[in-house]
């Protein structure tokens, strides 16, 4: 069996979308004021979070390896975070 880096194994994920809903909402004036919002950059491994150009915090939430990290490090009402519906999200095919 070959060996596979860290990358060619998230690549071998398999990620459904729900479109309709995030499961992530980040309340900028909480993440701000407590400086969960540059936690929330730092310590995503997926860069679901980024800095916008208007100062505020974008969420690729399609990228979310339900890791559950930014829920744990993030300020009391900071972060909205739940899984998302039934059959969505990302189906791990390695480990
Ligand atoms: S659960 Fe993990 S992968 Fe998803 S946004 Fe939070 S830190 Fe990133």
């Amino acid at each position: 069996m070959k060996n596979l880096s860290v990358t060619e194994r998230l690549a071998l994920n398999r990620y459904v979308t729900d479109d309709a809903e995030s499961h992530i909402t980040v309340n900028q004036d909480i993440a701000r004021a407590t400086g969960t919002d540059e936690l929330l950059i730092a310590c995503c491994a997926a860069h679901v979070y980024s800095r916008q150009p208007d100062g505020t915090i974008g969420v690729e939430f399609a990228a979310c390896l339900e890791c559950g990290t930014c829920l744990a490090i993030a300020a009391p009402g900071a972060l909205t975070w739940h899984y998302p519906r039934g059959g969505m999200g990302i189906a791990y095919r390695e480990g």
